[in-house]
């Protein structure tokens, strides 16, 4: 491949415009390369845009993991009480038992969606 600016051998491509560049055409930007001076700057945008969004990925998944903290001790306590009451509370331990299911499922799926933003 031949760079774009001038008949050198390219030694990558502009992460921008996608055009080949020569060692004297391209300019580093981050890791990325970039046409000197004509696509430095936007290079420099999309790095940025690019490392704050994996940022916001990696808190999402903290978020969503400490969602699933509350109803899933919840939902613990619930069934461990449903389960010791067992004989002497009758239908107030269905209830208990009940909520507890939905409470480990509600934490399931906040673990869950947690993986999903943990993934790239
Ligand atoms: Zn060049
Ligand atoms: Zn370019």
């Amino acid at each position: 491949m031949k760079c774009f600016y001038d008949a050198h051998e390219a030694v990558g491509v502009c992460k921008n415009c996608g055009r080949g560049v020569c060692n004297d055409s391209a300019a580093i930007v981050g890791k990325s390369l970039a046409c000197k001076a004509s696509c430095e700057e936007e290079v420099g945008v999309l790095n940025d845009l690019f490392f704050r969004n994996r940022t916001i990925y990696r808190r999402n998944a903290g978020i969503y993991t400490r969602y699933a903290l509350v109803p899933g001790l919840l939902g613990v306590f619930s069934l461990g009480y449903a389960l010791f009451q067992q004989d002497s509370l009758g239908s107030i331990t269905g209830f208990y038992a009940g909520a507890g299911v939905l409470m480990l499922f509600a934490a399931g799926i906040a673990l869950y969606n947690g993986r999903q933003f943990r993934k790239p």
